[in-house]
């Protein structure tokens, strides 16, 4: 994000409403730390421009000041308009296009941040009988990821049968799906938060939960991980005892796909 200094007030309202706490003022201005900044443009969007004139709005600030009186203005406005996104060049076009839930991706056209996961498995049939899917999520506001980092959690998982997902933005940046390794020229790119999507067996489901593990403690972000299977015919859910002989309890808020669309067959 950039921030016209010719227009800023320093007014302190866009520091609330930075996802990654990466705007600080700095001798009446606000200044953007552009190594941490994801280009969410969270602060650009909350902070509507009121249009005012900045020379207008520091003189009548100077006024106040003197006479002690405090201004209670909006909080959700940038007085003069001084947020102003800037164009991006590839590679720091990754940011916003992991960061900013309102922008497309290039390489699968659309938003956010993964697909649909096995939310709408009833039709797509990606996760089968016999496998589970694997959501892993990595980086949260005020903590962010690397790309370096999400390359060290691709690249470990790579060799354990796993089938990372085609459509999910993550595998588009891969210079290869075989081995998980991320495109070089990105590594150094930080976003809020990615996630990487794969299906396995359930044999190896256990080794994936591990490595996830293992590879989460040595990063400096937030990792979680979901899996998902599909019901057996008696209601069972088949990951469920794999996860819990692995040691790893399962959230209560789990969810339950009712299968409500186009049913789809397997062939068994
Ligand atoms: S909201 Fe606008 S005027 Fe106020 S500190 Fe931020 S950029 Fe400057
Ligand atoms: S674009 Fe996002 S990360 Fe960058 S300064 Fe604005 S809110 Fe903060």
């Amino acid at each position: 994000m950039k921030i016209d200094e010719e227009k800023c007030v320093g007014c302190g309202n866009c520091v609330s409403f930075c996802t990654m706490g990466v705007i600080r003022i700095e001798n009446g201005l606000a200044v953007v730390n552009e190594d941490e900044c994801v280009e969410c443009n969270t602060c650009y969007r909350c902070c509507e421009s009121e249009g005012l004139n900045p020379t207008l709005v520091r003189a009548l600030r100077k006024l106040f000041a003197v006479f002690r009186l405090r201004y209670d203005g909006r909080i959700d406005v940038c007085p003069t308009g001084a947020l102003t996104p800037p164009e991006l060049e590839w590679p720091r076009s990754l940011r916003r296009a992991f960061s900013d839930p309102t922008v497309a991706h290039d390489s699968t056209g659309m938003a956010g941040r993964g697909t649909e996961e096995i939310k709408t498995n009833d039709i797509t049939g990606r996760i089968g009988p016999g496998e589970a899917g694997v959501v892993i999520d990595l980086g949260r506001p005020g903590t962010g990821v690397f790309f370096h980092e999400i390359d060290r959690m691709t690249r470990a998982l790579a060799p354990l049968r796993v089938t990372f997902e085609p459509e999910n933005p993550l595998t588009a940046l891969m210079i290869d799906a075989r081995t998980g390794n991320l495109r070089d020229d990105i590594l150094q790119e930080k976003v809020l938060s990615a996630i990487i999507e794969l299906k396995v067996t359930l044999g190896d489901l256990r080794d994936v939960l591990n490595v996830v593990d293992d590879v989460a403690g040595t990063l400096d972000t937030v990792v979680s991980a979901g899996v998902s299977s599909r019901c057996d015919s008696d209601g069972g859910v088949p990951h469920e005892r794999v996860c819990v002989e692995a040691g790893y309890s399962l959230s209560p808020n789990g969810k339950t796909n009712l299968g409500l669309g186009r049913p789809v067959t397997f062939g068994d």
